[in-house]
């Protein structure tokens, strides 16, 4: 078996997609090698050491030392140096390399090879006494603090009083005699402090050195990083040993990083930036500020670039960046070195970028030839897109984190914070900006909602009422904030370290992480380019899924339109319900106290819901169109206050009494269990007629008098058998004929149902019978399938997944395989009795990428998610299909 692989002098046992095997970096030291670019020679041993040596008791197999030697050797006879030589040694890095990047969360050690014999031979080799006990300093810092476990501070206080007793400020003041007399100082608190001397002996240092870094692998860091990055533990490390080079020997040498495009515009330039006389930790640690590699980045004020200072490499390696583009057909972010006049690479991998520079670098690249559309798609992230659609902080503002909730709606906006939906209207209407702040909110906040520029709630999951409105409405969200403790008497909420905010102080949402900041923090506004459109073409020609919107309001309508949503898969016709004139007249409908007094009620809402859909046909344009029926129950409709209750009922000339006592009958224990959806309307017939006459009505007129195409899709939530559904169908396709009749116009409509309790998923094939289509209502869904209550969830899901019981919120990204396996057989149920039957998904699942993928899987025609999340699922649907 096979441990260790050589790269250098134009040759390399490994290949750019050897990943696995070697991890990121080795895998393109080797590519970079055999494509003839200047990489200093090295090996790589394998993951599979990593794997082992955790499997063995952290011991190596038997063959590594041979080979690591005769590995060793290679490197030696070209570069002309012995390893421990006294007069003309080797000097190598060991660096840890994982399959996916891990920046910063394993370990490195530089300069490995020196002792008090080899550092005369770097001094004969570099000419510079200083230079060569720098580097012999660098090297016992490093090495005592990652493999022998000195505290790293024992020996910076050293270097301390150093500079003080010196009186100088920079470490570049000091002499070789003061690096040399730290060197020794170094290893005496060391033999102090650990009772071991520093070892002397070079393989004893490389072999401490590799140990260390398959050690790193399990560090408390990387087993972090790896949980929040979804990287298996059983992937490993692979180590990197490779001969040094200097960038800290003088003025004609230099280090530097950079991207062969701009990766936060993606704009078509060399971007990047490098240090003289400095080594490659000194530009990451941001001790001194790095220069622009090119006069093209130069903004005034700047020192001079590397295109002035080293203009030979700079050309070299400009040329390298096209060749690296041509040879990996994307965007690489590189290290680089040059040793005395002299480039070399250091590494290179696909670079990190915002989502504008991965559309912008994806279309560019087609134009340029070298990529093609399908690639161009498979580029951009679906989740990616979020970042786009809505405004952002500015990265470069400071902002004062004081709390952190769950990232319900995505985005960034600052106000004064108000407590009520009433507050919120008030100001807004004189121009203010404002956060609304709620412990929940409820249908009732609606228009408080809609004028506040974020919502923050203490309570609530990724599909309580904010979180699903909030999306609804492309505002920020952020939900479910348990660090805050609100204070409705005070007008206030305490947040962490006991911040305390009251009304009309300024704060900052970033619905795109959770994340509470006080005070106002600037934003950057969406940014919809040229280019998005472009993508978003080419996504659509590789997609099998339609996009649908779910939108209440022909406003709503209109933003997904233009977002490219392909018809409405649900309008949720309470929303409806809530407006300022029509709440007395609902209110008046449930309260009643027999049949006459809802009709009359309903007399008055009819030509309002009728109003409501002709505005939504319209701006749908003979898109298809899915109506649900009344869902929530009625209590959310009530008044609750006794100064509302008393109104209520002088307007329906009642005893106030008698109308209190109504409202606390109508309370219930578990209401999302309780009397809602198809139940009110097998309980109170009255309400669906009234719906689907002003739904038919609005279809009829607009067919009759404007000419346009319309197939009404009536939709019955909450169904949990074929019986409910059969009723409810008959008494709607009644009132439809019977409206048709009445217009003398010939109106096609479809009557289905909601497939959001287990029940119904594993009688699909029965309540196929009678309807015509399924859309999944994945939030209902969830919560009946796992038992749990999407309006509290939020309280303890986040303790689930950090503690990795689930992978994931359940609200957010489908369950597939559990939930997922009712959808699954609801589809195959229901095409078993009606082949032709027309499935989609209207939960907030309609919108996350990977539920979306599992969408096209098992072969649904359409998803249905909020306005803003359009572009995702177009995109996330043509992933699915490539
Ligand atoms: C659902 O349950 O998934 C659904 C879309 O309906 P609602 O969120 O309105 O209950
Ligand atoms: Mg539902």
């Amino acid at each position: 078996e096979k441990y260790v692989y050589f790269f250098g002098n134009g040759k390399a046992e490994g290949r750019a997609d050897m990943k696995n095997l070697l991890g990121g970096k080795g895998a393109n030291l080797a590519e970079m090698t055999s494509i003839g670019l200047p990489v200093p020679p090295g090996f790589t041993i394998s993951t599979e050491v990593c794997t082992y040596y955790y499997a063995n008791g952290e011991t190596y197999p038997a063959s590594l030392n041979d080979e690591v030697e005769a590995n060793l050797k290679q490197v030696e006879q070209i570069m002309e140096r012995t390893f421990g030589d006294a007069k003309n040694p080797l000097l190598v890095s060991v660096r840890s390399g994982a399959r996916a990047s891990m920046p910063g969360m394993m370990d490195t050690i530089l300069n490995l090879g020196l002792n008090d014999t080899t550092v005369q031979g770097i001094i004969a080799q570099s000419g510079d006494e200083r230079f060569a006990y720098d580097a012999y300093r660098r090297f016992v810092q490093m090495y005592s603090d990652v493999v022998m476990g000195m505290d790293k501070h024992a020996l910076e206080h050293l270097l301390e009083l150093k500079k003080a007793e010196k009186n100088v400020h920079l470490d570049t003041d000091l002499t070789a005699a003061d690096w040399k007399d730290l060197v020794a100082q170094f290893k005496a608190a060391i033999k102090q402090e650990l009772g071991q001397e520093f070892p002397e002996d070079p393989k004893q240092q490389l072999w401490g050195a590799i140990g260390a870094v398959f050690g790193s692998w399990m560090n408390q860091r990387a087993i972090t990083y790896r949980k929040l990055n979804n990287i298996p533990a059983d992937w490993g490390t692979a180590v990197n040993v490779q001969s040094m080079v200097f960038g800290n020997m003088g003025d004609d040498c230099a280090t530097g990083v950079a991207f062969t495009r701009d990766p936060s515009t993606g704009e078509n330039y060399f971007y990047g930036e490098y240090l003289v006389n400095a080594q490659g930790e000194d530009v990451v640690a941001g001790i001194r500020t790095p220069q622009p590699i090119n006069n093209h980045q130069k903004k005034p004020g700047d020192l001079p670039s590397m295109e002035e200072v080293l203009p030979e490499c700079y050309h070299q390696l400009a040329d390298i960046r096209t060749i690296l583009e041509k040879h990996y057909k994307d965007m690489q972010d590189i290290e680089f070195t040059i040793e005395k006049g002299k480039l070399f690479m250091l590494q290179t991998r696909n670079g990190k970028r915002t989502a504008t520079a991965a559309i912008k670098v994806a279309v560019d690249m087609v134009a340029e030839g070298l990529i093609d559309e399908k690639t161009a798609v498979l580029r951009v992230a679906p989740s990616q897109l979020d970042q786009l659609l809505h405004p952002s902080l500015d990265p470069k503002a400071e902002k004062k984190v004081i709390a952190k909730g769950l990232p319900a709606s995505p985005g960034a906006a600052g106000g004064s914070v108000v407590f009520t939906a009433d507050e919120a209207e008030e100001l807004a209407k004189n121009g203010k900006k404002v956060i609304l702040v709620r412990i929940e909110t409820s249908p009732e906040d609606i228009h408080g909602m809609h004028a506040a520029q974020g919502i923050l709630t203490a309570r609530g999951g990724m599909t309580s009422h904010a979180a699903v409105v909030a999306r609804g409405m492309g505002k920020c969200c952020v939900a479910g904030c348990g660090d805050i403790k609100v204070n409705y008497a005070d007008q206030s909420f305490v947040a962490c370290n006991g911040v305390v905010v009251k009304k009309g102080d300024m704060i900052t949402l970033d619905g795109s992480t959770g994340q509470v900041m006080l005070g106002e923090v600037k934003t950057v506004p969406p940014q919809l380019t040229g280019d998005f459109g472009k993508l978003m073409v080419w996504v659509d020609q590789f997609r099998k899924l339609k996009v649908r919107t779910n939108a209440d309001t022909p406003h709503d309508a209109k933003v997904a339109r233009e977002f490219g949503a392909e018809g409405i898969g649900l309008c949720r016709t309470e929303h409806m319900f809530f407006e300022a004139e029509r709440i007395a007249a609902v209110r008046e409908m449930i309260l009643a106290a027999d049949v006459e007094g809802r009709e009359k009620a309903l007399a008055k809402i009819l030509p309002m819901q009728k109003g409501d859909f002709i505005g939504l046909f319209r701006e749908m344009k003979g898109l298809p169109v899915t109506i649900r029926l009344l869902d929530p129950p009625l209590h959310e409709f009530l008044p609750q206050e006794d100064k509302d209750i008393e109104e209520l009922a002088a307007t329906m000339q009642v005893p106030a009494a008698t109308l209190r006592h109504k409202v606390e009958f109508l309370h219930e224990f578990n209401p999302m269990l309780g009397h809602r959806g198809c139940r009110l309307g097998i309980t109170f017939p009255e309400i669906y007629d009234m719906q689907v006459r002003a739904i038919m009505e609005a279809a009829c007129e607009l067919v009759k008098n404007e000419g346009f195409s319309i197939v009404p899709e009536i939709m019955i939530p909450l169904i949990a058998t074929v019986k409910e559904l059969a009723v409810l169908k008959a008494n709607a396709v009644k009132i439809c004929d019977e409206v048709i009749a009445r217009y003398g116009v010939k109106v096609e409509y479809l009557i289905g149902t909601m497939i959001e309790l287990p029940r119904a998923a594993l009688t699909a094939d029965e309540i196929a019978v009678e309807a015509e289509f399924f859309s999944y209502g994945t939030n209902d869904l969830t919560q009946t399938t796992f038992g749990l209550s999407r309006d509290d969830a939020g309280k303890f899901l986040p303790f689930y997944v950090d503690a990795n019981i689930l992978p994931e919120d359940p609200f957010v990204s489908l369950d597939q395989n559990g939930v997922g396996q009712l959808v699954r057989m609801g589809c195959e149920k229901g095409r078993s009795t009606r082949p032709d039957i027309k499935l989609g998904i209207c939960g907030e699942h309609g919108g996350d990428p990977e539920s979306v993928i599992f969408c096209h899987k098992i072969g649904l025609d359409y998803v249905s998610c909020s306005p803003f999340r359009v572009p995702i699922a177009r995109l996330a649907a043509a992933h699915a299909a490539l």
